[in-house]
């Protein structure tokens, strides 16, 4: 029996979001021979959607779904539900995917209920055994790893950035249909988003950053953020904290990464001056390449660093910022 595997693809100011394409690769893994792939995308008319549907329709896809009203163009998770409830119903998915982002934890559960699906959040890998798929999902805050499989269909999986590929276009150049449909949601809607206003964080969202430099209580104030700023700019990266640098109010709390702040899985994470409490190794532990910056030789954080230097941050991260200055010239 074919089945049907629909990607919601996530976008943001006018852009594909990479967690879209890493959703379609998980889309596509579960996939067998014979099932086919469709996506989705949400959002308001001056959002550029087909412009995003020409561009995902280079992807391994049957279909790609164009969904645009008035009322999508901020995320509104009652709107977007009304919204895709009616297509999804039409289309009855096998298995729906989504990114882990903020509005896919949030949409994911909402559809599942509507759907009578079973849900599986924050996956990070996905291993075939035989005809069964199984999804690897962190637990205990990064510290063991889950294996799950479906016993039934239809089914919800979200997935965390950074951890799965991202799927690559169609070889041979084939083009997905693209389906518009009229997308107001059905019913009376009991809450307007009127404006999001943005804090300035920088162009870099930190849970899909391929690198972070992050500060800790080492950094002493909000100028000692400038360094790494200055760093993070250099390498294209984006600049996290730990919480004792946010409760200290050196920064904001956007900027948090750990257990109760953001899980980032970088290629190349930096960590200056934080110790390495557990509950902020749970936002990064599952970062590729850790380079940890501390003046304490006995800080935990070492115990997790594959590259640890011994000195003040103050004097190591503008040289690193110099050399990295050099060799990127
Ligand atoms: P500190 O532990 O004070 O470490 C500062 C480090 O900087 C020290 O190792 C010091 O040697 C080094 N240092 C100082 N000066 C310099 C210098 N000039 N150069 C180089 N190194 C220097 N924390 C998080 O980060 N994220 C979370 O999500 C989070 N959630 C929490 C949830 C709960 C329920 C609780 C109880 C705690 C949570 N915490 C979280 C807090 C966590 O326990 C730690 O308190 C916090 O991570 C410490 O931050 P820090 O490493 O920046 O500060």
């Amino acid at each position: 029996m074919s089945r049907t595997y629909i990607v919601i693809a996530e976008h943001r100011d006018g852009k594909l979001r990479q967690v879209a394409l890493e959703a379609l690769r998980a889309a596509a893994d579960s996939a067998c021979e014979g099932d086919t792939l469709q996506a989705v995308l949400i959002g308001g008319p001056d959002d550029g959607l087909d412009g995003l549907a020409a561009e995902l329709a280079a992807y391994p896809l049957a279909k790609v779904h164009v969904l645009a009203g008035e009322a999508l163009d901020r995320y509104n998770p009652e709107a977007y539900v009304q919204a895709l409830a009616p297509l999804l119903e039409t289309l009855q998915p096998d298995g729906l995917f989504l990114g882990h982002t903020a509005i896919g934890r949030d949409l994911a559960p909402a559809l599942a209920a509507r759907m009578g699906a079973g849900q599986l959040s924050d996956v990070t890998a996905i291993e075939r055994e035989g005809d069964r798929v199984v999804y690897v999902r962190p637990i205990y805050a990064g510290k063991a790893f889950e294996r799950k499989a479906f016993r039934s269909y239809p089914w919800v999986v979200t997935v965390r950035p950074n951890n799965i590929p991202a799927a690559a276009p169609s070889a041979g150049g084939a083009a997905a249909e693209i389906v518009r449909h009229a997308a107001e949601p059905a019913g009376m809607l009991r809450t307007v988003v009127r404006d999001v206003v943005r804090k300035a964080t920088g162009s870099i969202d930190l849970t899909e950053a391929r690198i972070v430099v992050s500060g800790g209580r080492g950094v002493k104030s909000a100028e000692g953020f400038g360094p790494l700023e200055e760093l993070a700019a250099l390498l294209g990266g984006a600049v996290g904290a730990s919480r004792g640098a946010c409760d200290a109010g050196y920064c904001g709390y956007d900027r948090q990464i750990g257990q109760t702040g953001k899980v980032v899985t970088p290629e190349l994470y930096i960590a200056c001056g934080i110790s390495g409490a557990i509950q902020h190794v749970a936002g990064m532990s599952g970062s590729r390449i850790i380079v940890a910056i501390n003046k304490d030789p006995e800080a935990p954080i070492f115990q997790l660093a594959d590259y640890g230097i011994v000195g003040d941050l103050f004097e190591i991260v503008p040289l690193l910022t110099a050399e990295f200055r050099r060799a990127l010239a």
